[in-house]
This record gives C-alpha cells, structure tokens and sequence, in this order.
C-alpha cells in the first residue's frame, strides 16, 4: 500500500488526490487524527488509519512490510516535533516498509525553522530506511492565502530586503510526493525542491497590484518590526520570531531553489505566484 500521513492537511489533500489518479483506492491509506474530516476519502474507497504522533502506540498496526509511506512533516512546533517523526519512523522501520519519504525543507534553509527537518532527516538516514528527501520550497500559498492585509494596507509588508524566493504550489510539491510514492528509482534520493522562477517582493507587490487593479508597494521592514507586526496582528511572539527568521534566510537567498528537481518529477512547470495570486482573488 501507499500510505500517506497529515492526509487530511492542505498538502495530504492534494497527495491523496493525485494518488487516486494512479493507482486503486484500496491501495492507498490515508493517517489521519479525526477520523471525520477524512470522511470524502472514505467514500472514494480509501483505507483510513487513525494515529496520532504523539501518541506511539496508535501507529502500532498502521504499516505492513513493503509500504510506501509519505511522513508529511508536522505542524505543532511547540510539542518536539523531531520526536513525532521519529515515532512514525520507528514504526515504518519495524514494518519494514520499502521506501520512507518525508515532506523536509531545503538544505540551504539556515533558519531556525530548518532544524527540525534537519533532525528528522538525521533520524531518516540513520535507521537505515529506504528513503526519500522531498526538501519542499515554500509554498506560493503561504503568501496568496495572506493577501486581505495587503489589498487592505496597498503594502506587502516583509522583512527580506531584496531577497528572492522560488515558491511552488502545494499542488506542484504533492504531486512530485506521487511521483515519488508510485514510480521507481528514487530510493535514497535527495530532491530539492522549489518554483521554476524565483521573485522578489517588489516583483510581487507588482504581481499583486496588475491582478487586483489596486496601488500595492513592498515595504521592507526590519526583521524586528516585521515581528512587531505579526504579533500586533494576533501571531503568537514564538511564530512571528520563526517567521521573521525565515525572512532573514529569504534575504540572504537561502529559499531560491534553481535544481529544477520540481518540474522534473512532476513532468511540467511549477504553477507561477501570478497565477495563484489571480486563483486567490477569485475566492
Ligand atoms: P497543514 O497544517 O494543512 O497540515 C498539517 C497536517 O499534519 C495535518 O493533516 C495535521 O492533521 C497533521 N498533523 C499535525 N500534527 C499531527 C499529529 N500530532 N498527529 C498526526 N497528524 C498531525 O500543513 P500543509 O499541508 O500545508 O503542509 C504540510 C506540512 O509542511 C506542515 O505540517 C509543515 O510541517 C510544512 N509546511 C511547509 C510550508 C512550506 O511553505 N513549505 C508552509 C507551512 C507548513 P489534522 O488534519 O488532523 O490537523
């Protein structure tokens, strides 16, 4: 089987759905937490595991000998998140699965966001696990799904100078992870992965203002009052530091990803940030 972790998040989504493309329902199994959001998953034939990655024992009877398994990495940055990868790893290992791939970050990444996928990538390669790295860029969602403050203040507001940034869609990254999980000879391989066209935020503020009609600027900030910012928005002091950190890394070009590794897997070019600025503001 193919079994797939967060299924239930935006990417899993996407994961789950590109699999149904390829191959049965049946041989595909989605890990999820609450057994009702996978409810359209269930419906369409997919086999649902419910576990949970802090709590060991719930991944027990989730893998069988030769799986393929996609750990898509966690998101509760506050609960050690190495140590619940780990806990899904330990468990794929025991099964003996056939290839372990997990949803990582690229290898230039400094920022502090980066250490627990460096962690976990430590963990991958030393339990001996077939593996795949898919060392996913940034998302072109982690901006378009943010555009109500900058059509609100006519600014994108960063703390990343003149910094580029190759980003993707979650769509472009799940279906590289297909890729991965239902073709042959990516067996310890490392994938760095990341949009066809890296921009700037001037580039996109200009992005934003031609597909809105509206007057937007960039705005760099410091990374100190870009956190000033977020915590002033509601972001919890510990986020808005990861992300002025990644602003930080984003200046310094660490998230410009020009291996072409993404197109390549997936078999044609990375959605554009113009196109899902213009998919955003269409609701
Ligand atoms: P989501 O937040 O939408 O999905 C996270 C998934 O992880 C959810 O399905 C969630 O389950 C699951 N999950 C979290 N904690 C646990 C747990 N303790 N046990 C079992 N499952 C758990 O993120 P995306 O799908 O957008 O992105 C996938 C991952 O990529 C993120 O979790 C994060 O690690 C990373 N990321 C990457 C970004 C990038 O730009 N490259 C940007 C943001 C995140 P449930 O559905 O039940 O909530």
């Amino acid at each position: 089987s193919i079994v797939v972790t967060g299924a239930t998040g935006h990417l899993g989504k996407h994961v789950i759905a590109g699999l149904l493309e390829k191959v049965p329902a049946d041989q595909v199994v989605a890990v999820v937490r609450n057994k009702e959001k996978a409810a359209d998953f269930a419906a369409r034939g997919v086999r649902i595991a419910v576990a949970d990655y802090n709590a060991p024992e719930t991944f027990d009877s989730v893998f069988s000998a030769g799986d393929r398994v996609l750990l898509v990495s966690g998101n509760e940055f506050d609960k050690g998140r190495v140590a619940q990868h780990k806990v899904v790893l330990d468990a794929a290992k025991a099964a003996g699965v056939a290839l372990f791939a997990y949803t990582s970050a690229p290898g230039t990444l400094t920022a502090a966001l980066a250490d627990d996928h460096r962690g976990t990538e430590a963990a991958v390669l030393e339990s001996g696990v077939p593996y795949v790295l898919l060392r996913n860029g940034w998302y072109n969602e982690n901006y378009t799904e943010n555009l109500a403050p900058v059509l609100e203040h006519g600014a994108v507001v960063q703390a990343a100078g003149e910094g580029r940034i190759s980003t993707a869609s979650r769509a472009d990254y799940a279906a590289a992870a297909v890729a991965v999980l239902t073709g042959e000879g990516h067996e310890n391989k490392t994938y760095e992965l990341g949009g066809d066209t890296a921009f700037g935020f001037a580039e996109y503020a200009a992005v934003v203002a031609q597909a809105s009609g509206k007057e937007i600027a960039y705005n760099a900030v410091p990374a100190e009052t870009f956190k000033g910012i977020l915590t002033g928005a509601g972001l919890p002091a510990p986020f808005a530091e990861i992300l002025a950190g990644v602003d930080v890394s984003i200046e310094k070009g660490e998230l410009i990803v020009d291996t072409g590794d993404l197109s390549r897997l997936t078999g044609r070019p990375t959605t554009p940030i113009a196109e899902s600025v213009a998919a955003a503001l269409k609701g």
